[in-house]
């Protein structure tokens, strides 16, 4: 920890807002007439020194997401990972799948059918079976990646004939709303194709997760159903790209 010049006060905070965000995604749970623990909550990591990371996982954070391959390897040695689940949750290029099958748990963003077909021939070749979530450009947003709602049901059929992957549920980013009737809008959408899946029964495509909902929009996730809220500046505070 030596390279890092440690804001105390940014540590305090740190612990301020996971506490507080914990208790508020229970609060919602319950409300949502679920059961305080069923929805998780993910600390977004992205951009977050490791000091900072790992006053989260001292206070119980069992759930992080990163978004860059390289970012997240060079850092992971120095995170307190014991028990902790990885996610990976930026966009993904099949150039990177060799180097990241193996060092997560969850690829949440497999956003083609050309980037699982790559994960799932990585993964045979380790000899693993990687656990996946398809993420749905819900908004049909030409600056995000993912499956259109249109061809979504399509690509999980090819995906589900691939040996190697699996589809544990759905992810998505919606756009950037005016209100919490309309961010309840995409997230019930998603909700919708989610069970619809789900009454398919397609081999090797599970609908158990469905990940909805970042710092400002948690709250609209979990009333419509959301299993991950994934946050991150409202834990780290606001993000400085370098
Ligand atoms: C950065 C990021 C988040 C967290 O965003 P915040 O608004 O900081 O909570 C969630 N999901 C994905 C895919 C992200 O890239």
């Amino acid at each position: 920890m030596g390279k890092y010049i440690l804001d105390e006060e940014r540590l305090k905070s740190v612990e301020e807002n996971y506490k507080r965000i914990l208790e508020s995604v229970k609060e919602c749970a319950v409300k949502a007439g679920r059961s305080e623990i069923a929805v998780r909550l993910m600390c977004v990591t992205k951009t977050v020194e490791p000091p900072y990371i790992n006053k989260a996982l001292e206070l119980g954070a069992d759930l992080i997401g990163e978004n860059r391959v390289q970012e997240y390897l060079g850092k992971k040695d120095e995170l307190e990972l014991n028990g902790v689940e990885r996610h990976l949750i930026g966009h993904l290029q099949t150039n990177k799948v060799r180097q990241i099958i193996g060092e997560v748990d969850m690829i949440e963003s497999v956003s083609s059918f050309k980037l699982a077909k790559e994960i799932s021939r990585v993964s045979a070749a380790k000899g693993l079976i990687t656990n996946c979530l398809a993420e749905v450009n819900i908004g049909m947003e030409e600056s995000k990646s993912g499956l259109s709602p249109a061809e979504l049901e399509e690509t999980l059929y090819m995906i589900s004939e691939l040996p190697n992957i699996r589809i544990k549920g759905l992810m998505a980013i919606p756009p950037v709303c005016e209100s919490e009737a309309d961010e309840r809008k995409y997230f019930a959408e998603l909700r919708q194709s989610f069970i619809d899946i789900k009454d398919k029964k397609i081999d090797n495509i599970d609908m158990e997760i469905l990940s909805m909902g970042m710092s400002g929009d948690y709250k609209a996730a979990i009333a419509e159903g959301s299993d991950i809220v994934r946050v991150g500046s409202a834990i780290f505070g606001a993000r400085k790209y370098y």
